[in-house]
């Protein structure tokens, strides 16, 4: 089958770029129509979760795409799309903003301060590896994981990588590192 990407907005090519150098096949989601061509695993893109959730209500996407999630399709969200998928966010940054909120987790928005609005680190990542190139722009934070929550990663004590099941989250964006390992770790739930 096939890895969909969502592609409403934000950092979806990369990943793209970064799925077909793993020989992955994979393609856009922008309609509900693009729903009925088959995929068995998705890619929730980096950009404004804002934008993102609001054009998946008014498409008509968010609540078939929440089912199959639900019933354990896999996906990798990355910094937008992690923030999608919480199931929370901190009370400051909750606009009530349409969200997939699947995973137990609860997230803060642009965790980082203005100064370290972008930034660059280097860390381990449970299942993954050692030395992970991760790149933090305008980034989220987990600030509470649920039971069955796994914490795959921490820069500075900030949790930047949560598992729950077939769900992966990270706060930075892999797909702009030339770093394969965690597209890796996502094709092969
Ligand atoms: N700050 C963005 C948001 O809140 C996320 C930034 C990103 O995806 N690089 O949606």
């Amino acid at each position: 089958m096939a890895t969909a990407v969502l592609a409403l907005q934000g950092a979806f090519a990369e990943h793209e770029a970064r799925l077909a150098e793993l020989g992955e096949k994979a393609f856009e989601l922008r309609s509900a129509e693009d729903l009925l061509r088959p995929f068995d695993r998705l890619v929730l893109p980096g950009g404004e979760s804002t934008v993102q959730g609001r054009l998946l209500e008014e498409l008509e996407m968010l609540e078939p795409l929440r089912e199959r999630i639900e019933k354990g399709m896999p996906v990798l969200a990355t910094c937008a799309g992690l923030i999608l998928l919480a199931r929370r966010l901190a009370a400051h940054d909750d606009k009530g903003t349409p969200r997939l909120a699947t995973m137990d987790v609860t997230v803060e928005r642009n965790a980082y301060g203005r100064q370290l609005g972008s930034f660059h680190a280097v860390a381990e990542i449970a299942n993954v590896g050692r030395d992970v190139p991760m790149t933090f722009i305008r980034a989220p934070r987990v600030v509470e994981a649920g039971e069955d929550v796994q914490v795959l990663a921490r820069v500075d004590g900030n949790v930047v990588a949560v598992r729950q099941g077939a769900q992966l989250g990270v706060a930075f964006h892999p797909e702009l590192d030339h770093d394969l390992r965690l597209h890796q770790l996502f094709l092969s739930l």
